[in-house]
Parts: structure tokens; sequence; C-alpha cells
């Protein structure tokens, strides 16, 4: 590098950050999405203390120079046993009670959705990573027959009714019948898996002819990550990513834009029948004051509101149609 400042020697970690923008190529290395070899380091992930027991290797997170699908490399490698840990009791955080009701409605919501955009009658409806069975409990009260399936089991009460079926397993060793389901849900699932192509595959087996996979995930290519990169920036964390965070709460290993949505949807055989870019109005309320996620979004909350209108917002929901 050109040094424009004879006497002033260069920190060798400013060297290191501009060679993680180049174009990289390795045979070892392809996009977990669409096989491609071509890739950019985007930084180093964020660790919390939670996760240190479970760091093995020089982790860094890359991206698709293809499809722009965000992922770890090497590949994470955790036992089942490893991820109960880490998805165990302490997942979900201490919920204000505004976002306690907030989920609910949003569960709500998210049926909606997928309902108009369907045009025939959904019976047979799978969560994928049902987590607490807030859609369980709002699809069996469509009369949908309802079944969940999660590594980890932290239903709430009223999702542990009769009528609502639940399995303690992964998918893909679950064996469901081809076929069978009208709608599959995956809310806040797919970047939480280190092969989320052989899980759209295994959905596209066990749906109906035409049957529909909701997915929702976050968009990477948000306004807010773009002003994380610029606080990264300006406070010495040059070197870290501001892309997905596979060892900090939720432990995102994959992440998503429109584009490796689009990608994703075309190598399992689906069609993109609609997509939704959003996010929580106000999401400091999900927070106590005590929190600094609290400030933090409160601080950030012109930046959410620009995001409306650049359409960069947080999330994306997609409804995938088996063809
Ligand atoms: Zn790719």
């Amino acid at each position: 590098m050109l040094n424009l400042f004879p006497g002033f020697k260069l920190k060798s970690n400013t060297r290191n950050f501009n060679l993680m923008y180049e174009q990289l190529k390795d045979n070892n290395i392809s996009c977990p999405v669409c096989n491609s070899k071509a890739f950019k380091k985007t930084g180093k992930p964020e660790i919390e203390d939670k996760s240190l027991g479970f760091i093995r290797h020089n982790y860094f997170v890359a991206e698709c120079s293809a499809c722009n699908y965000y992922f770890v490399y090497p590949p994470i490698d955790f036992s089942i046993q490893e991820w109960n840990k880490l998805y165990g009791d302490s997942y979900f955080p201490q919920m204000t009670a505004w976002h306690k009701k907030q989920r609910v409605v949003d569960a709500k919501k998210r049926l909606d959705w997928i309902k108009s955009n369907c045009n025939f009658e959904i019976k047979n409806f799978l969560d994928v990573g049902c987590g607490e069975g807030l859609a369980l409990v709002e699809a069996d009260s469509r009369g949908w027959s309802a079944e969940g399936i999660d590594i980890t089991d932290n239903r709430i009460e009223p999702a542990k009714k009769d009528g609502i079926k639940f399995i303690n397993a992964d998918l893909i060793s679950s064996r469901f019948p081809g076929e069978y389901f009208d709608c599959a849900y995956m809310d806040s699932v797919l970047e939480h898996l280190t092969d989320p192509v052989a899980y759209l595959i295994e959905l596209n087996r066990i749906l109906k002819r035409n049957g529909v996979v909701y997915i929702g995930v976050p968009n990477e290519d948000s306004l807010f990550n773009i002003v994380k990169r610029i606080l990264y920036n300006l406070t010495g964390k040059k070197n870290i990513s501001s892309k997905i965070k596979p060892f900090m709460l939720p432990y995102h290993v994959g992440g998503f834009n429109k584009k490796s949505i689009i990608k994703i949807a075309q190598v399992t055989n689906f069609e993109v029948a609609a997509t939704h870019n959003f996010a929580s109005r106000f999401e400091f309320r999900k927070y106590k004051p005590s929190a600094k996620g609290f400030w933090l979004h409160l601080f950030l909350l012109p930046v959410d509101l620009l995001a409306i209108i650049l359409r960069r917002e947080a999330y994306y929901e997609a409804l995938l149609k088996k063809q």
C-alpha cells in the first residue's frame, strides 16, 4: 500500500482490513446456496462469552460474489447437544409486555399474508423451528391441522394442547411423508442453518404440489447494517463484520438479501410467489429502558424511518411456491 505520510508507519491491521474486501477465490470454499467459489471476506465475527467454548477455528464471515449470501467459514460443526445448549432456556431474552403482545400480533399478520397469497385451502400446516409455538396456536385457531418441529422445546402452554402436534427433532432426520403439507412456515429459522438448501429441498419433498413455504429472514442489506458498518469503522472495530453474528445471540450463521432469497428458491425448485420488505415499528420498545438495546434503537429511530423510504428495512419475508 502507498504510504502518503512517510515516517508514519501504517498499522498492520489497516492493511489486513483492506485485504478483506478483495475478491478471493478458494477451491476449498464454496457458497452454501449457489456453490460459487468466488467470495469476499467481510470481517471477523464478534464473539460473546457464552460462545467462547465453541470456538475451534479462526472463523470469518464471507459474502458470496455471485448471489450475495453471507456465511461463516470454516463451516460450523457443532453437535446437536451443543446447539441445544446455545438455544436452551436463555435463548428467548426477557421480553417487555409490548414485545410479547407484538409477537402474537406478528404471527397473526404473517398467517394472514400467507392466506392472502394462496388460492387454496390450507389444511396441513408445519412450523419448522416453532420455538414458543405462537404460529402453531394461531394456525390451530384457524382450524388448520398444526404441527411443530424444533430441536429444543421452548413452547408456551397454549401451544401444548391436544390438537397441536410437536416433534422434538430436526427436520431432515424426521422423514415426514412426501407431498403431505399445504404450508410450511419458517420464521427466523433459515439464517440459523448451516445448510439452508438441504432444508428447502426436504420441504419441497414433503409439500403438496403448489404448496407454499413462508420464510422470514433478516435483511442483511438493511440501512441499519450500513449504519452499523460506519459506527464500527469509527470506533476501532474495522476488522469486525457488520453482517451475521454467528457467535452472539441470536446466532445467525447465514445471511440473506432479496437476491440470495431468489437464488435459494431457484436452486431448490421453488417459485417466488411474493416478497415483502418490512421492519418492526418502534424496535426500542422490545427492550427495557435499563437495556443497551433500548437506547441504541431509540437513537437509531430516524434510521428506521429512512429505511422505509429507501426500502432497506430490517427483514424480508417471502412466500415460495412448489413448482
Ligand atoms: Zn452464492
